[in-house]
């Protein structure tokens, strides 16, 4: 079975988790902190500090926003969970803007009327590894006052006319999770320009302490700390990343050139001055035409092929999100987008054969098995 994802960990991930285990400080330290600056300059921030989880950054990315109960945080409801769900963690309210059928992201035009005298805050996520319409968002946030939190955890290394995934909003959040463009099995990373972000961030991941030699602590914190050992696995990681992202986008172009020609599918949209980091190959099934898109997965699935759904259920349909007030027909484009979307394996390892097999089974769908 060709997976949908696979960590590509090599002997120089091996190499450096053995020297950290033989160095003697396994936990935070200072492979962490190498880390910290390779990635500060590789998506060009003054600051980043490393995390256990995505899901850890976008959390302390809210917290040090100063972001809480009895604010509004606008946010796509097609996104990974974690999105909102930290939203709630610092006790504020998620409030949703529709997303734009091409792309599937955040639309702008949505945001401006979802703004509110308790608007706080906006988090974009570059779906599928591409950036958001930072322009006209930069702007809305501008003249609202508004705090841009940059869900970055698809889009390592992927970059807008130039300026790289992770500088865009106020603060922004990668994630390492072991399906990630780069991975260490369980990570995060917040990045940001702004110093007292990044002193705040790094306070608030080792319970609040205040400094090290004395045991006081400014606020309430979380043990949040990425060990050496993942940090060092990322170290390693980050050097192949300009070759994951170059893969990526060999194998989006090859399937993206035989899949067009299928009138029922639409291929993935790349807006113009974008590098994606195609953490997703993410098709759409026309509704209405030759399959259903379980009849795809299926066929794929039996030609040994997995796919994924990139995201079944929008957000506000979620059970513990929908008492909010929220219902189906709220978000017209990500509900129909949810029914359409179907991820294909898209991994730097694949090879020319595996390709082949993919556009080989959507051949095989073409002249209606
Ligand atoms: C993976 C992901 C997260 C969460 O990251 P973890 O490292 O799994 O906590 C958050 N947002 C998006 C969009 C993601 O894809």
């Amino acid at each position: 079975m060709i997976p949908i994802a696979k960590p590509w960990i090599g002997q120089q991930e091996i190499d450096a988790v053995v020297s950290v285990l033989a160095s003697g400080t396994i936990a935070q330290g200072p492979k962490v902190a190498e880390l910290e600056k390779k990635i500060a300059g590789y998506c060009n921030v003054r600051h980043a500090v490393a995390l256990n989880s995505g899901t850890a950054a976008l959390h302390t990315a809210l917290k040090v926003a100063g972001i809480g109960h009895g604010d509004e945080v606008i946010t796509t409801p097609f996104t990974f969970i974690a999105t909102v769900n930290t939203i709630l963690m610092v006790g504020a309210t998620p409030v949703f803007a529709d997303i734009s059928p091409d792309t599937l992201m955040i639309n702008p035009q949505e945001i401006k009327k979802k703004i509110t005298k308790k608007t706080k805050a906006i988090v974009t996520v570059d779906l599928y590894g591409q950036l958001c319409d930072y322009d006209a968002i930069s702007e809305i946030a501008r003249a609202h006052n508004l705090i841009i939190i940059e869900d970055a955890c698809q889009a390592i290394g992927a970059s807008w006319n130039g300026k790289m995934a992770g500088s865009f909003g106020d603060m922004a959040a990668f994630s390492c999770y072991a399906t990630k463009n780069i991975t260490c099995g369980e990570g995060g990373i917040l990045t940001t320009n702004t110093q007292k972000f990044a002193h705040a961030a790094a306070l608030f991941r080792q319970h609040g302490r205040t400094n090290l030699q004395h045991y006081d602590y400014n606020d309430v914190g979380y043990n949040y700390r990425m060990t050496d050992i993942q940090a060092a696995i990322l170290c390693a990681q980050l050097d192949k990343v300009e070759h994951i992202t170059a893969k990526r986008n060999e194998h989006a172009a090859y399937l993206t050139n035989h899949l067009k020609k299928s009138t029922w599918i639409q291929t993935p949209t790349i807006k113009k001055g974008n590098l994606s980091a195609f953490h997703q190959y993410t098709i759409k099934i026309l509704p209405g035409t030759t399959h259903s898109r379980e009849k795809v997965a299926a066929y794929l699935a039996k030609k040994g092929i997995a796919s994924g759904i990139y995201y079944p259920l929008p957000l506000h349909l979620c059970t513990h999100i929908k008492k909010f007030g929220y219902a189906p027909g709220d978000f017209p484009v990500a509900e129909a987008m949810s029914e359409q979307v179907l991820s294909l394996p898209i991994f730097p390892q694949l090879t020319p054969a595996e390709l082949q097999q993919i556009i080989t089974a959507f051949e095989e769908l073409d002249n209606n098995v």
